[in-house]
């Protein structure tokens, strides 16, 4: 088969977005409405002017490029992902789905390919919540999702609300709402992202065609006791918290494995109260991030974790716990997968259905239109880190997917 996509310019891309840190030598930092962040927006409307787009900066600061349609009264298919980093991350995590998206435009232009329908291409503001939190701002703001109301208490780390910041960088936050599109406004989204984790490196498949973004819940778990010196009260009879929750926590990953061996669960933070060295411990609150393909077994391992904890009540605890986030799984579009999957055969490409563990700009963007996600190899499964990477052969593979792909559901 031959390779529409230039390597070398997508590598080109990716290093001239990756400059535009806040901390050369410290890996990737491009804060929402910062000087990188305004910088990689001139770079990138630059290149897609290159490549034949008309560009435009929406009302909250998303770059969009468009290539008119042979009928442009048709919704556009969007193509893209964020440009917005962690602190002190990667350089492919977000830029790798912006890149891919207009080396898909520079393609078109180089076959003189006019599409049916227009095609839309995309970098997106705050999808890792780096500066204001939350997350996957771009998307949801494009959602209608969040307005102006819903914007106005964001801030920053050092006290700058987001409406301040967007002043900065010549925006209105009153105008948040003109961003949103409207239901039927985009045909399809399609996203290439890092996979963020081991299993392409490990099959050796070239990508993996998501089949949907898994189910999650956040919960806060209270066990209380009994608070007591640490040296005066005896070991028998003692009602220690920190104990208790670390009998259960240490369960946790069985009674995952034993509901689905796919599933999984973390916890990631803990409390003790009063928190004293010589305090036997009255209470511990802990989180559990419990993640998988369907929403049911997700309902599952909680419930065998509530039948776990409540066995502390038989012993004296009083136990709580609340449930701070739900998200079902987002199925992904069986049309969107189709054009993936043609594509990759099309190319000989090694690929693999799977589901994805984190959610991405896609999982938003599915309550307005049918999407689409593709991964590409993550070396070592590492990101959020100056060592992410992916090889540039192994990026354009994924690239050349999404341009046919896009080819496709344009036509
Ligand atoms: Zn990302």
């Amino acid at each position: 088969m031959a390779q529409h996509v230039s390597e070398g310019r997508i590598r080109e891309m990716i290093e001239a977005v990756a400059a535009f840190t806040a901390t050369p030598g410290r890996g990737t930092t491009r804060l929402t409405y910062s000087a990188q962040h305004r910088a990689a927006l001139d770079y990138l409307a630059g290149r897609m002017q290159e490549a034949g787009l008309s560009t435009r900066i929406d009302s909250v600061g998303n770059l969009v490029g468009r290539l008119e349609g042979a009928d442009p009264s048709l919704a556009p298919v969007l193509v893209g992902s964020h440009i917005d980093s962690v602190p002190n991350g990667g350089a492919f995590d977000g830029p790798a789905g912006v890149v891919a998206a207009i080396e898909t435009a520079f393609c078109m232009q180089q076959l003189g390919v006019t599409p049916r329908r227009p095609l839309e291409v995309i970098a997106m503001i705050e999808e890792e919540g780096g500066r204001f939190g939350g997350g996957l701002l771009g998307s949801r703001i494009l959602t209608g999702q969040l307005g102006p109301e819903a914007l106005a208490p964001m801030c920053d780390s050092e006290g700058v609300s987001l409406g301040e910041a967007m002043a900065g960088f010549g925006l209105a936050l009153q105008e948040a709402g003109a961003a949103a599109i409207p239901e039927g406004g985009i045909h399809a989204f399609l996203e290439l992202h890092i996979e963020q984790g081991p299993v392409l490196e490990q099959t050796g498949d070239a990508v993996g065609i998501v089949t949907s973004i898994v189910a999650l819940s956040q919960l806060e778990v209270r066990i209380t006791g009994a608070a007591g010196h640490a040296g005066t009260t005896p070991m028998a009879g003692r009602r220690d918290a920190l104990v208790a929750a670390a009998g259960v926590i240490a369960e946790l990953p069985g009674l995952c494995a034993a509901v689905d061996p796919r599933a999984v669960v973390t916890v990631g933070q803990i409390d003790v109260h009063p928190g004293g060295a010589n305090v036997i411990p009255e209470a511990a609150i802990f989180s559990v991030d419990v993640r998988a393909d369907r929403v049911g077994t997700v309902d599952e391992i909680k419930s065998a974790l509530r039948t776990r904890l409540a066995s502390l009540e038989a012993v004296g605890y009083a136990v709580g716990t609340e449930e701070l986030l739900a998200v079902p799984e987002t199925p992904m579009s069986e049309e969107i997968r189709g054009a993936l999957i043609a594509a990759a055969e099309d190319c000989g490409f090694a690929w693999r259905p799977m589901p994805s563990g984190a959610g991405h700009d896609a999982m938003v963007l599915s309550k307005i239109a049918p999407v689409g996600l593709i991964f590409v190899p993550s070396r070592d499964g590492v990101s959020h880190t100056p060592e992410e990477w992916t090889d540039y052969d192994q990026l354009a593979r994924g690239v050349e997917v999404v341009f046919r792909a896009t080819r496709a559901l344009t036509a």
